[in-house]
């Protein structure tokens, strides 16, 4: 048992906001008091810290199993720590795929070995990842999947995409959905525009974006719960906000990362494949919309989209390097220093975005500091000053669009089911 003291309490659950202590036992929280709570087992005192409910990425390639040279379980986790994530929502684009049961019983085995967070798993939408045959949602619930996803590997037609929205209806499980549609994306390796035509690479007309959401609602029959992925553009940002409370989902939610809320196409003229994702860097004006959306609650979840690379492979360029950077160590200090200072969002918003909605939204418990949930917390320093250094971080993947960058605001300390993993920074 512990108590942390003295400490700014901060509950988008219930919209706590105020000073206090938090006291910890057997893996739950205990109670919640004011500053002057007497404090119970062993004590600390953490004046000037906030404390809020654990960070859940619902975004996060570990890359296990298959892909190793890319990502761990130890340091895809460890890095999850380090930036305050209590837990992740892996996704099923590993080798082999994660779509039968029996995948996801040896990952889990994986898991409880080796992971230093709690690791939940999304599902395959189709077999072997290859978009021809729907894997079996109820299955892949059942073996523990808290999602379906068909992430990196895009359902393009509206029939499918109506039996998984049933399927997934059926399982009682969100459908997280990557909006691409293949044929205006067109394998580019930035968006379509100026920059793409400067620098003589293919661009993808962020129209795919929009025009696969619209397929979506073709295909919704007003009961399925969707998840909407990594949104970047100002279209779907929109439709989104028409969507939400409309007839056509019984559940419509989407989530965008800390980089499409702070790059743009410009930073991939002198990032390059540091700057290079999928989907990829849109216009300023997609930025602001971006900003918008979250601001008045249309996204109701930041997601990294963790998607790590070996240097090597990001070494190749920008046309030939592969999708996808490192999130989970930057993620925080670019929503702190870069959204709420910034006045975009509160801390309240901001937090709320970052751990009770996702937790809502893969239906996990927690994502509160009220009595009697679990003790996953996460510990800020809002007012450290640091340096955004790719060699330390803990991840295989180094590549950022934000090395270099300096950010007020950090992690002090995680604490996953009463345990510490991170205190002052150390990794424990
Ligand atoms: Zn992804």
């Amino acid at each position: 048992m512990f108590t942390l003291r003295r400490v700014l309490l901060v509950d988008p659950a219930t919209g706590r906001e105020a000073p206090g202590s938090v006291c910890v036992e057997g893996g739950r929280i205990k109670w919640i008091g004011t500053p002057e709570a007497e404090p119970e087992g062993e004590v600390y005192d953490l004046v000037g810290l906030t404390v809020c409910p654990g960070l859940v990425d619902v975004h996060v390639h570990l890359r296990v199993p298959g892909q190793e040279h890319k990502e761990d379980l130890t340091s895809g986790t460890s890095a999850a720590v380090a930036g305050g994530f209590t837990a992740v929502c892996a996704m099923p684009n590993t080798t082999p795929a994660l779509d039968r049961p029996e995948r996801i019983a040896a990952l889990q085995a994986r898991i409880a070995q080796e992971a230093r967070c709690r690791v939940y798993v999304a599902g395959a939408a189709t077999v072997d990842n290859q978009g021809e045959e729907l894997t079996d949602f109820a299955a892949l619930r059942e073996a523990g999947c808290v999602a379906i996803t068909d992430d990196a590997f895009p359902l393009q037609q509206v029939p499918m995409m109506a039996e998984a929205l049933r399927q997934a209806h059926e399982a009682e499980v969100p459908f997280l959905a990557h909006l691409e549609l293949m044929e205006l994306s067109r394998g580019g390796v930035m968006t379509a525009g100026p920059v793409a035509d400067a620098l003589g690479v293919s661009g993808q007309d962020p129209a795919a974006e929009s025009q696969a959401l619209l397929r979506w609602v073709e295909a919704a029959d007003g009961i399925a719960r969707l998840h909407l992925l990594h949104l970047t553009t100002a279209a779907t940002a929109r439709l989104l906000h028409y969507l939400r409370p409309g007839p056509f989902f019984e559940r419509i939610s989407g989530e965008t990362a800390p980089h499409y809320l702070r790059r743009t196409a410009e930073d991939v003229r002198h990032s390059g494949a540091e700057a290079k994702m999928n989907p990829p860097l849109r216009e300023e004006r997609d930025r602001l919309a971006l900003l918008g959306a979250l601001r008045n609650g249309d996204i109701e979840v930041l997601a990294t989209d963790h998607a790590p690379h070996s240097p090597e492979e990001k070494a190749r360029g920008l046309a030939e390097a592969p999708f996808g950077i490192t999130g989970l160590e930057t993620a925080l200090g670019v929503i702190i220093t870069h959204l709420v200072n910034a006045g975009h969002v509160t801390l309240q918003q901001a937090l709320g975005k970052l751990s009770t909605n996702p937790a809502r939204l893969l239906g996990l418990e927690g994502g509160t500091l009220e009595p009697g949930s679990p003790a996953d917390l996460t510990i800020i320093d809002l007012h450290k000053h640091w340096t955004v250094n790719p060699a330390q971080f803990r991840s295989k993947g180094k590549a950022t669009p934000f090395a270099g960058e300096r950010l007020v605001g950090k992690a002090w300390g995680t604490i996953v089911g009463g345990e510490w993993r991170m205190r002052e920074g150390e990794v424990l």
